[in-house]
């Protein structure tokens, strides 16, 4: 039922062909460590609604235990995360365990003090 397109044990099959970490400006997001990384990036960036900032992944909308909306920068389109009863699931890559689902369960962890389904500001919820 679950469709994986990345096997999620590849940090074992290192290609020595390849460079481990030499083109570093396009960063790729493909696994919950990336959204996490991606996540603190956005978080220690000066414009947090900016679009054409660095950031891989910027925070659009956060409705807590519905869903949030994150713009991939590198995917240049809008990502919907849907929660039901607190498990993120992208919509855009049928996976509950990539980028895009890392970075929304670290803006959960921040808007967690609020359970009511209403919407916040990206405001309310970095300034907290
Ligand atoms: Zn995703």
């Amino acid at each position: 039922m679950k469709k994986n397109p990345h096997s999620s044990g590849e940090d074992q099959s290192t290609d020595p062909n390849e460079p481990p970490d030499d083109n570093k400006q396009l960063h790729k997001c493909e696994t919950i460590e990336d959204g996490t990384e991606a996540f603190m990036q956005w978080m220690g960036s000066s414009d947090k609604r900016s679009l054409k900032s660095d950031n891989a992944l910027v925070l659009i909308k956060f409705v807590n235990d519905e869903h949030t909306v994150l713009y991939d920068t590198s995917l240049a389109k809008e990502v919907e995360v849907k929660l039901s009863s607190g498990i993120p699931y992208c919509n855009n890559c049928k996976s509950d365990d990539c980028a895009h689902v890392g970075f929304t369960i670290c803006v959960e962890q921040l808007g967690r003090h609020r359970r009511d389904g209403k919407e916040e500001t990206i405001e309310e919820i970095v300034d907290s």
